[in-house]
């Protein structure tokens, strides 16, 4: 099983990611970097979020609260997530304080997890590489195998087989992951080769920011002296002229020098519109090769991989479960498996194919007909047999027998849909989930040695799926 950090981690990252795209790159890296998630308090849904200062603190909470609620509800499976922000020196004020949250200082997220997001807030470490994008883990499959090779040649010999190299393909699924792994490697033989991963974002602000200020010269400098180019999403240099002119001359003369230089983006080469032709043919000059979707028997690798990189191993049929339910990318097949663990973990439940199903139930198709069966139908049916009314099951009443019904009601509902613990107390007006799990296990065990309530169950069953 993961550990809380772990996935706390995990999720901030793709908050982060989710937020580059709703808010933009720059809101990223300028406001959003600047906090860090430093509690979780499953029992009150809050999280709490740390600033580095009150104007970090307001502008933050001002603008982005939303943001913050909306998209870590959803990564932390839950529904109205309090989202608390403090400033780093008040948590250690004693008063003013929840205990809970002074007790809590001890699970923060410990320095070495922490120091490595601050790090990435303080600019480029290494270029700009991330060290966790590397060609060992890195699942090579039909899908990516070319770009893979071509990727690897590039960092064995720079400059001289694939000069650029293009990588394109749909988002999420591998690209500037590969693109780090090359810088990784060419850092990793020789410390000294100066390596720079850039957004193409990034690029163009820098160009608008060198001649605002008058920069230009400092700009073409850092640009001419690299050895290693890497950037990222080149997409974005689209229809802005002034920017594809000054890229144009660095590009020639880094070409000319045989400094290697790699691209990405989300389509080929000819289908980028808004592109200066002497500039788009030189993004073909060298080597052009793609990504696609994966297919299922590399997703599932991927997913072991990813898995083991959280220490915890992962079972084939729930390896299965999730990649064939996870379609778009491997950045969606990622984000599905650290929501199985952050439930995992934060409900205290071991991961299962079961415990899956139910937090991708409501995202994915898992079962055709367990789409059809509602709640309505299960209760109604369960009423019927047991002669009870839906407000009786949903009280508070905990007679002996109406809380086995309750209980057989709770199980049937989480074996015949796909929805999740929490919809199912809801429905049943329980304050705590929990006790979903604690009846779907009753009930489970129960029926191992009871052959009446089996029956029972069964016919139960039958009927529900024949309204
Ligand atoms: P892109 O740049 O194409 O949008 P990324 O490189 O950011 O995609 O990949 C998204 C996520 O998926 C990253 O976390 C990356 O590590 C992971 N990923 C993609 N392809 C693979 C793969 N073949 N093996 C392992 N992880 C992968
Ligand atoms: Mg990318």
């Amino acid at each position: 099983m993961c550990r809380c950090f772990d996935v706390l981690v995990h999720i901030w990252q793709d908050f982060l990611t989710i937020a580059k795209e709703e808010a933009g790159s720059r809101v990223v890296e300028t406001w959003l970097k600047a906090v860090s998630l430093f509690r979780w308090d499953q029992e009150t849904i809050t999280i709490y979020v740390e600033a580095p200062n009150a104007f970090v603190k307001e502008w933050i909470q001002l603008r982005y609260k939303q943001l913050f609620e909306v998209h870590l509800g959803r990564l932390l499976h839950v529904e109205n997530l309090k989202v608390i922000f403090f400033i780093k020196s008040e948590s250690t004020e004693k008063e003013g304080e929840p205990a809970v949250f002074l007790a809590a200082r001890k699970q923060i997220v410990p320095a070495s997890v922490k120091n490595s997001l601050v790090r990435r807030t303080t600019g480029q470490v290494n270029g700009g590489l991330n060290p966790l994008y590397c060609f060992d883990n890195f699942i090579v499959g039909s899908s990516n195998s070319l770009s893979y090779a071509a990727a690897l040649a590039v960092a064995k010999d720079p400059g001289k087989l694939y000069n650029p190299l293009f990588i394109y393909g749909g988002s999420g699924l591998g690209k500037t992951h590969l693109m780090h792994a090359i810088g990784n490697e060419i850092h990793k033989k020789n410390s000294n080769a100066r390596i720079l991963y850039q957004t193409t974002d990034c690029f163009v602000n820098e160009f608008i920011n060198a001649i605002r200020f008058n920069k230009m010269h400092v700009f073409q400098q850092k640009y001419r002296a690299l050895d290693l180019l890497l950037l990222d999403d080149i997409q974005f240099i689209a229809n802005k002229e002034q920017t594809q002119e000054a890229f144009f001359h660095i590009f020639n003369v880094l070409h000319d020098s045989q400094k290697q230089i790699v691209f990405t983006s989300d389509l080929f080469p000819r289908q980028l519109q808004g592109l200066a032709e002497r500039l788009r043919s030189r993004l073909e000059w060298g080597l052009v090769t793609d990504i696609q979707k994966p297919q299922l028997e590399t997703k599932i690798a991927i997913l072991k991989k990813k898995a083991s990189q959280h220490n915890t191993l992962l079972d084939d049929e729930i390896a299965e479960f999730i990649a064939r339910n996870v379609h778009s990318n491997v950045r969606e097949l990622e984000g599905s498996l650290v929501r199985i663990f952050a439930f995992s973990s934060l409900t205290r439940q071991p991961l299962s194919l079961e415990l899956a199903k139910s937090v991708l139930g409501d995202t994915c198709v898992v079962d055709k007909t367990a789409e059809k069966i509602d709640f309505e139908k299960i209760t109604a049916q369960v009423c019927k047999v047991y002669s009870y009314t839906l407000s009786e099951l949903r009280s508070s009443n905990r007679a002996k027998e109406l809380s086995l019904v309750r209980q057989i009601a709770m199980y049937l509902m989480k074996k015949m849909t796909n929805r999740s613990l929490r919809e199912i107390g809801a429905y049943l007006r329980r304050k705590d989930h929990s006790t979903v799990i604690h009846a779907f296990d009753r009930v489970k065990q129960t029926i191992n040695h009871d052959a009446t309530l089996r029956m029972t169950i069964k016919s139960l069953e039958e009927d529900i799926l024949q309204q």
